[in-house]
């Protein structure tokens, strides 16, 4: 396989888009780029700072001295970096959610995202995760995935996930945070969630994981687009 391809992931939260993009990007060595924990640092640094996400000025000042890294620990799990400081759990929280959805509508951070993310892929041998990877970070991707599933499943799902993480939710709660960013991240002005029009789209709602990787995998192996 020729050196720099570049793979996105894009879809609704709690498709499954994170398990996969790890998955694939092992199988094939290449690095992950995980773009949602991006927006999450953000959000964070604008709930800690208390800066209101309307007042663009204070905004561009404060992504000026932000700083977002990642790093693999033992275990090869990706931690997140915020100004040297390792945020990795903490932009999980519920509220951070919300918030980053909210935090994402906004073209300045969105711009400053976007030159960051290209950057990063450079080299290539790269899969990317998020809900604009092959729309608008990555137009001329390699190969363009868009995973989706049923709102149940999503949330259940994203339930055990938060679980594992050690925050304890109603079903109910799960559903209509997922439901509320889903609508927002399609419905904002600024690259909306859509899939892009050569990427390949997975229902994973009756797969399990290993067998979404397959589609996955043939499909890039097979060098073009099962549709
Ligand atoms: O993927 P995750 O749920 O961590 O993303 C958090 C939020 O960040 C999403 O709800 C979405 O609003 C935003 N996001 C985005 N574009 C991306 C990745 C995430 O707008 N590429």
């Amino acid at each position: 396989m020729k050196r720099g391809i570049i793979i996105t992931i894009d879809g609704p939260s709690g498709a499954g888009k994170g398990t996969l993009a790890r998955a694939i990007a092992k199988r094939l060595g290449y690095s992950y780029l995980d773009t949602g924990a991006m927006y999450r640092a953000i959000a964070l640094l604008i709930h800690r700072k208390n800066i209101n996400i309307d007042n663009e000025k204070r905004l561009s000042e404060m992504l000026l001295q932000t700083h977002i890294s990642f790093e693999r620990d033992q275990n090869s799990n990706l931690r997140v970096f915020l100004n040297r400081e390792d945020v990795t759990e903490e932009i999980r929280a519920p509220e951070i959610s919300k918030l980053s959805s909210d935090v994402a509508t906004k073209k300045v951070v969105r711009d400053y995202l976007r030159g960051m993310q290209r950057r990063i892929a450079l080299k290539g041998n790269i899969v990317t995760e998020g809900r604009d990877m092959g729309t608008y970070v990555f137009p001329n991707a390699d190969f363009k995935f868009y995973i989706d599933a049923s709102l149940s499943e999503r949330a259940r799902r994203r339930r055990i996930q938060l679980k594992e993480s050690g925050i304890k939710v109603s079903i109910e709660e799960v559903k209509s945070d997922i439901e509320g960013r889903d609508k927002q991240d399609k419905e904002r002005l600024e690259s909306p969630l859509h899939p892009a029009p050569d990427a390949v789209i997975i229902d994973t709602t009756n797969l399990t994981v290993d067998k979404a990787v397959e589609k996955i995998m043939k499909t890039i192996m097979e060098g073009h687009n099962l549709k």
